[in-house]
């Protein structure tokens, strides 16, 4: 029977919760007395997760299970989730049980008040560092302002969308995708739904620094090219001191005896506006080597197997 309701759960290194989300978010998805399926993307872990979900398989036949080739990231885990969901209603979760499946028949609600999507959105967080809180918070409020589209502040992953976003989604073809990005972009009616985050319910972040920062700099790359013309402006604003200042020393030369000395000033300039040239290098890299990454047309991830269904969309 085909599930109104798919529930993605990308997993990496997740063996001390797995089962525990999955006993919570199966007695949230029975008491909703609909059919559904869990989908759970396994990214190339390197402990038991996958052998554990495969055994949750073995004993629910509500339950599927993606093993990718090797660790591709959350995105694309969540990507191949959407690819292969069946239902009406897509939802995503994150593993570790900071969103609570507790919610989800709320967001239903929404949903069958027919809004396409209903994004959680953070009122508050439990159990993360002030740093993680700070940064993101900053991040987030950046990437509105730097972007057109109109990406909502404080919105993780955790979300319900109707299959007519899932499949506009799915069509979109960015290599390197920054989903809440993506679905703020496609528009439909949407809404954003308050919750808690919870504390991770066991384990730690799967999130290194540099997964943090290459998601954070996908996010700003992907839909904004003010950064680049932040380049012009400082070009123009250092052009433009340096004019000034030659007038002024043109002038002490002229008027009076003073003479320029010192060459400590003259190197600290230099190094401050090499410092300036280079960051904006490696700013321009950074689209480049997005441009290239799409260029080279390699698939987003790689399954090496599918447990719990057939594996193919038509069963
Ligand atoms: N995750 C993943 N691949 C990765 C990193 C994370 O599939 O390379 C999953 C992880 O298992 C979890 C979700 O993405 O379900 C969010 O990760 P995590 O909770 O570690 O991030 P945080 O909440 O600390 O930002
Ligand atoms: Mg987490």
């Amino acid at each position: 029977m085909r599930p109104v309701y798919s529930v993605i759960v990308p997993c990496f290194n997740e063996e001390d919760v797995i089962n525990e989300t999955h006993s919570r978010l199966t007695n949230v998805m029975r008491s909703m007395s609909e059919p559904y399926e869990i989908i759970y993307v396994n990214d190339g872990s390197r402990d038991r997760t996958a052998h554990m979900i495969a055994e949750t398989c073995n004993a629910d036949k509500n339950v599927v299970l993606i093993n990718f080739s090797r660790n591709f990231g959350q995105m694309p885990a969540i990507t191949a989730g959407m690819e292969h969901a069946l239902g009406d209603a897509v939802i995503v979760i994150d593993a570790d049980l900071q969103d609570p499946p507790e919610v989800l028949p709320q967001m239903s609600e929404l949903w069958k008040q027919g809004y396409d999507v209903v994004y959680g959105k953070r009122v508050k967080r439990k159990g993360e560092s002030f740093l993680k809180k700070f940064t993101a918070k900053i991040y987030y409020r950046l990437l509105h302002r730097l972007t057109q589209v109109n990406i909502p502040v404080d919105t993780g992953e955790f979300r319900l969308i109707d299959r007519k976003v899932c499949d506009a989604v799915n069509r979109l073809g960015e290599k390197n995708r920054y989903i809440r990005g993506l679905v703020s972009w496609v528009g439909f009616k949407q809404i954003a739904f308050e919750f808690y985050r919870e504390e991770r319910f066991a384990g730690v972040t799967k999130y290194s620094l540099k997964k943090m920062i290459a998601l954070a700099m996908a996010g700003i790359t992907s839909f904004s090219y003010k950064p680049l013309k932040l380049a012009t402006s400082i070009g123009f604003f250092i052009s433009f001191c340096s004019f000034v200042y030659m007038i002024v020393i043109l002038c002490q030369r002229i008027f009076t005896e003073t003479t320029v000395t010192g060459w400590a000033s003259t190197i600290g300039l230099i190094l401050f506006t090499q410092g300036i040239v280079l960051m904006i290098l490696g700013l321009m890299g950074e689209y480049i080597g997005r441009i290239f990454e799409e260029i080279k047309d390699r698939p987003i991830y790689l399954v090496q197997e599918i447990i719990g269904r057939d594996g193919d969309k038509n069963d």
